[in-house]
């Protein structure tokens, strides 16, 4: 199964990806995560993509696909992938599309506006094993510090409130326009991401079962 996640910054995308690559038995590829952790350790193509990141913009189309086509082509890919944040262009659906990377189905989740900058800001994750929680919606048992690894928790440098409002802007006029592309495929489900993290995972599951 070849899954692609849609969806604005804070939509949920991460916290479902872990449910469903379980669920499915797939591997999970979040674009953002790689990004980060080339960041974290100070590699050439983490330099090139900081300065992109900490606005809110997004890195450049040709770094994004040289490195997914890299990743798809590991063995671990063979019988399945979640693709989450990426493609995030028209022009990264296009590539590949031409360079054979398949996709069977695509998960829109969709927030309102008003509800993405509270889950974006909010957001807190674990420096060491990349947990996500959130202040309010999914506290951590201690205060900053993790439940699985017990590392400290920290914000993003990208969720502070004004770059979360440049990463909706984003979403709106460079990755909205996928829903579109898709929905001429007919591959689309879109899942109402408002409630409940546990009432969201079971529809995406309906939709892929
Ligand atoms: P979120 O899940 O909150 O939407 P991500 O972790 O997916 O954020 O992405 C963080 C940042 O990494 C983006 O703002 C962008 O700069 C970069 N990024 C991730 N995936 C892509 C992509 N497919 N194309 C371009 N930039 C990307
Ligand atoms: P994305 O990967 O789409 O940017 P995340 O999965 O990281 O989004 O979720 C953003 C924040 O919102 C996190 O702090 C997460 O714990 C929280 N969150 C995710 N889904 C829900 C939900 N359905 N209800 C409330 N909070 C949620
Ligand atoms: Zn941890």
């Amino acid at each position: 199964m070849k899954v692609v996640l849609l969806g604005p910054p804070g939509a949920g995308k991460g916290t479902q990806a872990t449910g469903i690559v379980e669920r499915y038995n797939i591997v999970h590829i979040s674009t953002g995560d790689i990004f980060r952790k080339n960041v974290k350790e100070g590699t050439p193509l983490g330099k090139q993509a900081k300065a992109y990141m900490d606005k809110g913009e997004l890195v450049p189309d040709e770094l994004v696909i040289a490195l997914v086509q890299d990743r798809l082509k590991q063995d671990d890919c063979k019988d399945g992938y979640l693709l989450d944040g990426f493609p995030r262009t028209t022009f990264q659906a296009e590539a590949m599309e031409k360079l054979g990377m398949a996709v069977d189905k695509v998960i829109d989740i969709q927030v309102g506006k008003d509800v993405l900058v509270g889950r974006a800001t909010g957001r807190r994750v674990c420096k060491k094993c990349g947990e996500t929680y959130h202040v309010s919606f999914r506290p951590t048992k201690v205060e900053g510090v993790c439940d699985k690894c017990g590392a400290e928790v920290i914000q993003r440098s990208d969720d502070e409130e004004a770059t979360v409002a440049r990463r909706i802007d984003v979403y709106l006029s460079e990755t909205a326009p996928l829903v579109d592309y898709y929905e001429k495929k007919g591959n689309i489900v879109h899942i109402n991401g408002d409630d409940d993290a546990k009432v969201v995972q079971e529809k995406i599951f309906a939709a892929l079962d």
